[in-house]
């Protein structure tokens, strides 16, 4: 997808995204509320669109570049860009949920993979090491640094327990357009690349399979899967440039809470 400039942006404007990204934030820890075996992934995109509504924000994915829905929703194989629809969750599946919005002109960006039920340890496991990934990616998110600093330390720990690195799919800047430059992948070289300055803001999203780091798209002409279909994981973070300590824009807080709720309902 085409990219828009490289925006580097005020500590007013700053703000404004981290208001949209917690926004996001919110948006998937409503997800979080509901999300277990049997609900379909429709059902789940209808609760981010109207808690995205009901807070006077527009839904960042639809309609862009003719994109369905309000959430990408990708399951187990599913890499990311997943359309929602009448699949039914079931115990064991692995749900990537992205979510974007846009209010005040600015947009916020996350990404979480949740479980669902009891899953195989191995798949947790890739779960936990793409979210750690991201924060050492976060750690890499300081003036002085580069985008291959970010992107060098999430493949880094991805690759350390043999995982797939996503080559296709990258992060991104992001602002007043959902996906600016530069482009942020999730492979790299230390020391190349954009050198990171403040003003700069990023969403910062490993995908990460368990086998081959291989893709291919659906005949759906969005979702993109894993060639060996085998589990893939995703989590994103909207992240400023910070001078001593990166600034996590968006949060998982919310998300996490709710879940901790939804597993005691159980
Ligand atoms: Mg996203
Ligand atoms: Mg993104």
């Amino acid at each position: 997808m085409a990219k828009k400039g490289l925006f580097y942006k005020t500590k007013a404007e700053v703000e404004l995204i981290r208001e949209s990204s917690l926004l996001v934030g919110k948006a998937l820890a409503e997800v979080a509320k509901v999300i277990k075996p049997g609900v379909t992934t429709l059902s789940l995109d209808k609760v981010a669109y109207e808690f995205i509504q009901d807070n006077n924000a527009v839904p960042a994915f639809l309609n862009y570049n003719g994109f369905p829905n309000s959430l990408c929703i990708s399951v187990n194989e599913a890499v990311v860009h997943g359309i929602p629809g009448k699949y039914e969750l079931k115990d064991g599946d692995i749900v990537s949920v992205d979510c974007g919005v846009v209010k005040n002109k600015f947009f916020g960006d996350s990404a979480y993979t949740f479980a669902i039920g009891e899953v195989k340890p191995e798949v947790l496991h890739l779960l936990k090491i793409t979210k750690d990934s991201l924060y050492k990616g976060i750690e890499m998110s300081i003036v002085g640094k580069r985008v291959g600093d970010v992107a060098n330390a999430v493949q880094t720990l991805a690759e350390a327990y043999g995982y797939g690195v996503v080559r296709e799919l990258v992060g991104h800047g992001i602002g007043q357009s959902l996906h600016e430059e530069p482009e942020v992948p999730n492979y790299g070289k230390r020391g190349s690349g954009l050198v990171l300055l403040e003003g700069l803001v990023i969403a910062i999203e490993p995908m990460i399979n368990m086998g081959t780091k291989a893709v291919s798209h659906e005949s759906d002409g969005w979702t993109i899967v894993t060639k060996d279909r085998l589990p893939s994981a995703h989590f994103e973070h909207t992240v400023a440039i910070g001078k001593e300590k990166a600034d996590i824009l968006s949060s998982f807080e919310y998300i996490e809470e709710a879940l901790k709720r939804n597993k005691e309902m159980v």
